[in-house]
């Protein structure tokens, strides 16, 4: 088993995962893991890395795909007996003007966004080793979701004491309340993208206190964070950041140093907290 730390980033073939990915090979003393859903498209990726003289090895990743997010689980254990960096950064959002019904862009960006992250979340969090870093990537948009819930919602969703199970079931609940087109009704905001990203700002809270509660000797740090408005396929060629702008505050979360205790459990945006 190798002692060499690791880090790992997901949906890295482009975008702000492949930048992250490049400034980690710059940055952290150890193996960089590039993942993609698609072999192809991540070999390529690597091979570009490769050019620009930076080493990042390769490992399939669809988090969709629980099985998937199993084989990478258990050759990290393996290989490096856990992981040092993860990086919570795959992602989708349908265009603005997609005529995709909105129950269905619903449940397909909340199975990636809410559902596919967490479990990553759930098979890779117990391997992370003491002093890991652990960044998921929201978006500034799960503020202004936020700010879009019923007065009810805003506050589960500000709770210090709401469970992931709690989470879990909110987040079903408004995949379904689509379906029944009661979504406003029942005070969720017309934004299928922001309620994910709601949930993976929320999911964070929850899993910093839990890494408070069950591992605080690890002195574990897990955040949230926006990348800024970042020009890739998803945000289109108008956005303010290059993606490796984009890519610095996820980077400096996920690079904390080791005698740091913060911060944990927040959501920041140019490196800074922000007020949830
Ligand atoms: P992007 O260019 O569309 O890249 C998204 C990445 O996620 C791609 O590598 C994609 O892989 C991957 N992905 C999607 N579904 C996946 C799955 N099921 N399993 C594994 N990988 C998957 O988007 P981006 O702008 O870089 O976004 C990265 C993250 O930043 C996302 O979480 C996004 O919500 C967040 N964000 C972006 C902005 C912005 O302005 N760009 C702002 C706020 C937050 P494929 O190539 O296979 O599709």
């Amino acid at each position: 088993m190798s002692n060499v730390p690791v880090a790992v980033v997901t949906g890295s073939n482009k975008g702000i995962g492949f930048a992250i990915v490049r400034a980690l090979c710059k940055q952290f003393p150890g193996d960089v893991y590039l993942t993609a859903r698609d072999p192809g498209r991540g070999q390529e990726a690597v091979a570009k890395l490769q050019e620009e003289g930076l080493h990042a090895l390769f490992h399939q990743l669809d988090i969709d795909d629980l099985q998937s997010i199993r084989a990478l689980r258990d050759f990290l254990k393996e290989k490096y007996g856990g992981l040092n960096v993860l990086v919570n950064n795959a992602g989708i959002a349908f265009k603005v003007h997609d005529t995709t019904p909105f129950a269905v862009q619903a449940e397909v960006t909340l199975k990636t966004n809410f559902f596919g992250t967490r479990n990553v979340c759930t098979e890779l969090l117990p391997l992370v080793k003491p002093h890991g870093r652990v960044v998921n990537v929201s978006s500034m948009v799960s503020s202004s979701a936020l700010a879009g819930c019923s007065q009810e919602l805003q506050k589960k969703f500000r709770s210090d004491t709401i469970t992931e199970d709690e989470l879990v079931e909110l987040m079903t609940k408004f995949v379904e309340d689509t379906k029944k087109s009661v979504h406003e009704k029942e005070g969720w905001p017309n934004t299928a993208y922001g309620v994910s990203k709601i949930g993976v700002t929320v999911l964070s809270r929850i899993q910093a206190r839990m890494l408070n509660e069950k591992r605080k000797g690890d002195h574990i740090l897990l955040n949230a964070c926006c990348p800024g408005w970042v020009r890739t396929d998803m945000a289109g060629p108008k956005a303010t950041k290059s993606p490796d702008e984009g890519a610095e505050t996820p980077v400096y979360l996920a690079l904390l140093p080791s005698d740091a205790d913060g911060p944990h459990g927040q959501f920041l945006s140019n490196k800074t907290v922000q007020t949830w």
